[in-house]
C-alpha cells in the first residue's frame, strides 16, 4: 500500500486533494451512460486528486508517482462515456482543469494549454481574430482540448475537415511521460498518433497546438423529412455539396425528434425524422433552395427564433448518448450492424446478433471498407464514396436511435 501522507509530502506546493467525497466525484466520468459499466465501475476512486497549475507540477507528480509506484489517471472535464478517465486502481488523478490558459494565437492555429474547455476556446480565438477550432465534440461546452485529443475522435466540422487522426487536424503537442525521470516530448507528424486517443495511457498532454478554421455564426436548421431514410439521402446529397458551407449534417430517425428534443418539440411533427444542419449565414440561401430541391421541409432555424435562450445546440441534438435501435438499410451502401452490448467491445455481425436494448448500426461505405464509425460512441457515419472527393473523410453523423438519458434509464429498471 502506497504511503500516501509521504506522497502529499512530497507534492507540497501543488494542489492535492484526499476527501474522500471530492475525490470520488473527479473519479467519474460519463460511464453511467451504460447500465454495464455503471455496474462494474461504480466502486472505482482514487486515493488523491493532483490539480497542477503547470507542467512544472504535472512533472513533479508523476515522479514521485512513479517512485512510489501509484497509478496516474489523466482527466480533462471527465465526459468521455467508457470510464476512460477512471483510476481503475486507485492512485492519482491528475485533474488537468488548471492548465486553461492559452498561450500564443496565429493566423490559422492556437497554442494553448490542454485543459481549456473547448467552447472557451473557440470564444477567444472568435474574439481574437474571428477563427475556430475546425472541428469538436459534442460536449464542446463543458470537454477540455487535452480530453478531446487524448479520449476523443472528431465531431461537429468532421464532415469538412475529417477526425482527430488524419493528418493535419493537430499540429503538435507536448507531452510528458511518466517514468524516474519524466521526458518533455514535442510531437508532429505521425508521431502524434502515438498520443492522439491513446487515453492518456502513454503520457500526459501539456500543451497543445491545434489549427484553426474561419468563425461563423453557424445557423442550427431542423430539416424533416416523414420517411428516414429520405432524410439519409438528403444529408448524403447536402454534404456532396461543396458550395454550400455547412458544420453538420445529422439525420435523426422518427421517434426521436419529436419524442425527445423537448425545446424544438413544438417544430417538429410526430413521425419526422429530422436532418440537424449547421450552416454558415453566408450559404443559407443556397441552402434554403437546394433543400426544397429535395423536398425537405424546414422545420426550425436559430436565426429565425426571437431568441435562443434554453434551446440546446443543433450539435447537441445530433449526437445521441443512449441506446441506439432500428435502421433501415440504404439500399445505396452496403452496410452491416453492430452490437454494443457494453459498449466497450463491439463486433461487427451481418444481422442484429441479439435482442439487446442496445443496437448500434455501423455502416459500411460502397467500396466495402469500413467507414470512420464510433459504434462505442453509439454513433454511426456515413463515409462518402472516394471518387472525385476532395477529402474521404468527410462523414455524416446517422443516428437512427431510440434516444435520451430517460430512455436508458427506463431500460436499465425493465432489466
Ligand atoms: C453526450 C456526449 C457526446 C459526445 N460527443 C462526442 C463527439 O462528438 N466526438 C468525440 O470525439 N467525443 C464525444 N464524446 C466523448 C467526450 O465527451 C469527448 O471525447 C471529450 O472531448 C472528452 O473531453 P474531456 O475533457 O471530458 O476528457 P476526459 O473524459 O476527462 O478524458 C478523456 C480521456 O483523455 C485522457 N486525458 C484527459 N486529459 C488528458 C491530458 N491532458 N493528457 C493525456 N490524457 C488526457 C483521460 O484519461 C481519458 O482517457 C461525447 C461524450 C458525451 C457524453
Amino acid at each position: 500500500m502506497p504511503d500516501y501522507q509521504k506522497i502529499k509530502q512530497e507534492l507540497e506546493g501543488i494542489a492535492v486533494e484526499d476527501n474522500p467525497a471530492l475525490v470520488r466525484q473527479k473519479s467519474r466520468d460519463f460511464y453511467w451512460y451504460s447500465p454495464i459499466l455503471k455496474a462494474q465501475l461504480d466502486g472505482v476512486t482514487a486515493d488523491l486528486v493532483v490539480t497542477p497549475k503547470n507542467e512544472a507540477e504535472v512533472i513533479q507528480t508523476l515522479k514521485v508517482a512513479f517512485a512510489h509506484g501509484v497509478p496516474v489517471t489523466p482527466r480533462g472535464a471527465g465526459t468521455g462515456n467508457y470510464g476512460q478517465a477512471m483510476p481503475l486502481s486507485g492512485g492519482i488523478v491528475l485533474n488537468l482543469a488548471a492548465m486553461d490558459q492559452i498561450k500564443e494565437i496565429h493566423p490559422g492555429r492556437v497554442i494553448c494549454e490542454p485543459g481549456i474547455v473547448i467552447a472557451q476556446l473557440d470564444k477567444q480565438t472568435k474574439a481574437h481574430s474571428g477563427q475556430e477550432l475546425r472541428f469538436h465534440p459534442s460536449t464542446a461546452q463543458t470537454a477540455t482540448i487535452g480530453g478531446f485529443i487524448a479520449g476523443g475522435s472528431g465531431g461537429v466540422g468532421s464532415i469538412t475537415w475529417g477526425g482527430l487522426r488524419d493528418i493535419g487536424n493537430i499540429i503538435r503537442l507536448r507531452v510528458v511521460t511518466m517514468e524516474a525521470e519524466p521526458r518533455v516530448l514535442d510531437l508532429t507528424g505521425w508521431d502524434l498518433q502515438k498520443v492522439s486517443h491513446a487515453y492518456g495511457t502513454n503520457g500526459i498532454i501539456t500543451e497543445v497546438e491545434m489549427p484553426l478554421a474561419p468563425a461563423y455564426d453557424w445557423v442550427d436548421v431542423l430539416v424533416g423529412y416523414d420517411a428516414f431514410m429520405d432524410s439519409v439521402r438528403y444529408a448524403d446529397a447536402l454534404a456532396k455539396c461543396n458550395g454550400i458551407l455547412v458544420k453538420e449534417i445529422a439525420p435523426i430517425a422518427s421517434p426521436i425528434p419529436h419524442r425527445y428534443f423537448t425545446r424544438h418539440k413544438p417544430y417538429i411533427r410526430e413521425g419526422q425524422s429530422v436532418v440537424v444542419v449547421m450552416v454558415a449565414p453566408h450559404s443559407i440561401d443556397a441552402f434554403s433552395a437546394f433543400t426544397a430541391s429535395q423536398k425537405g421541409e424546414i422545420l426550425f432555424r436559430s436565426d429565425k427564433v426571437e431568441s435562443m435562450k434554453g434551446i440546446p445546440h443543433g450539435y447537441e441534438l445530433a449526437w445521441n448518448h443512449t441506446t441506439l435501435r432500428a435502421l433501415k438499410v440504404d439500399p445505396e451502401y452496403t452496410y452491416l450492424q453492430a452490437s454494443i452490448p457494453d459498449r466497450i467491445m463491439w463486433k461487427r455481425s451481418p444481422k442484429w446478433s441479439r435482442s439487446s436494448a442496445m443496437k448500434c448500426p455501423a455502416i459500411w461505405n460502397s467500396s466495402g471498407s469500413a467507414a470512420r464509425s464510433s459504434a462505442r460512441a453509439c454513433r454511426s457515419s456515413v463515409t462518402r464514396r472516394r471518387r472525385g472527393w476532395r477529402r474521404s473523410s468527410r462523414s455524416i453523423r446517422i443516428t437512427a436511435a431510440r434516444s435520451s438519458t430517460r430512455t436508458a434509464i427506463r431500460l436499465k429498471k425493465a432489466a
